[in-house]
């Protein structure tokens, strides 16, 4: 198989021809023969602005695919826009790819638990079989493995594999050449999704360097993690311009609203970047510290290693911590239900206030040995 082209089969065999839904935006083509547009009256929209929206700057139906945001995030990723597709979170990328790859009720999804929820409730939803492959405990990091999970492929017939790396809730990264290797080995047969989610906290460079000699192999990123917009749900996928062409025929019509454009563009200009990578190395800093102080408390067994913005930790008597945080008005996410983690909490790094409240709240249920070491983390005044 060469090397730069995608292997159509992969793709639905009922959606190789599909030209989905022809918008008012998408079917009007201006020819160079006549005049160009002004009125526009092909898609029912107002004529004038809503109160609420002065401006008019919602009041057309958006560009599918907003040129502007496309090309910011295809400069972001050192891509081409061809490759990039816009959606509602990574959350709908995750549902497109299932639905573009797996025929509805058939085919299979590969996962590797513990992992995020959301590829085994889209697969569910298009009634798509999950495999796991769970994920190997060697504390304090998790192991996928890859050989494992080509070998669920190939029993199974995936068509998609999601791997999260850095991995939620394990923090874990799955490294690059093997990636690589599992993309390799299953490209007749299967795409392979890295979910990056919470790539920007990560030391491994991004997958999306290996896109262009991995045609099967699809990159997630998202603005609702390190970028902070978790409420605007914008997330991307990245993917060979043969695929991504089909995820957008699959895709809603208008999937990017109007103002949720404006907000990312806005993040992913200049002064906003700048001061997400500034968050970003004040969280890894936090990591840094938070990790040292929880690993020596009683109540924590195991700190897992994070390569993300969050510890997974597993607890004596997770309970009695879950309680304690609780009455102290602090959420963490229990984990207990997922298999393999029936002692296990995930804590999201916030800010160092934040932190320091968390310290307290433990500190607070922690017998504190007899003779504090004065400059212990546990009493130290937190910095301003
Ligand atoms: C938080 C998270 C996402 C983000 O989903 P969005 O829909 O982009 O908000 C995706 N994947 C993983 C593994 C996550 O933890």
């Amino acid at each position: 198989m060469s090397q730069d082209t995608f292997p159509a089969h992969l793709v639905r065999e009922d959606l190789r021809d599909f030209a989905g839904y022809s918008s008012a935006r998408t079917s009007f083509a201006q020819d160079g023969d006549t005049p160009p547009t002004r009125v526009w009256l092909n898609a029912n929209e107002s004529g004038a602005p809503s109160l609420a929206d002065p401006d008019g700057t919602s009041r057309r139906y958006p560009a599918p695919q907003p040129p502007a945001l496309v090309e910011a995030f295809a400069d972001l990723w050192a891509t081409t826009p061809e490759r990039v597709v816009v959606g509602r979170g990574s959350d709908e990328a995750i549902e497109l790819l299932i639905r573009t790859l797996c025929r509805p009720g058939g085919d299979g999804v590969v996962i590797t638990s513990p992992t995020f929820g959301m590829y085994a409730v889209s697969a569910r939803l298009h009634g798509v079989p999950v495999i796991d492959v769970p994920q190997a405990d060697d504390e304090p990091v998790w192991r996928v493995d890859i050989a494992a999970v080509a070998a669920a492929a190939r029993e199974h017939g995936a068509r998609v594999v999601f791997l999260a790396s850095p991995g939620n809730p394990t923090g874990s990264v799955v490294p690059l050449r093997e990636i690589a290797a599992l993309t390799q080995e299953l490209a007749d047969q299967a795409v392979v999704v890295v979910d990056e989610a919470y790539g920007e906290f990560a030391a491994q460079r991004s997958a999306v360097t290996l896109l262009e000699e991995h045609p099967t192999l699809v990159v997630l990123r998202t603005l609702s993690k390190a970028h902070a917009l978790a409420g605007a749900r914008v997330g991307i996928a990245l993917a060979h311009p043969d695929l991504a062409a089909v995820l957008r025929r699959v895709q809603a019509p208008y999937p990017v609203p109007e103002p949720v454009t404006r907000l990312a563009l806005e993040a992913l200009g200049e002064p906003a970047m700048r001061a997400t990578r500034e968050h970003v190395g004040q969280v890894l800093r936090l990591r840094d510290q938070v990790g040292r102080w929880l690993r020596d408390l009683d109540e924590v067994r195991i700190l897992y290693t994070s390569e993300a913005n969050f510890f997974l930790v597993r607890s004596v008597e997770p309970d009695a911590l879950l309680g304690t945080l609780r009455r102290a008005g602090i959420a963490v996410r229990d984990m207990r239900h997922l298999p393999a983690l029936e002692d296990a909490l995930r804590i999201t790094i916030g800010t160092g206030q934040e932190m320091d409240a968390l310290r307290r709240a433990v500190a607070g249920a922690t017998t504190i040995p007899e003779s504090p070491d004065p400059l212990s983390p546990l009493v130290k005044e937190s910095p301003a």
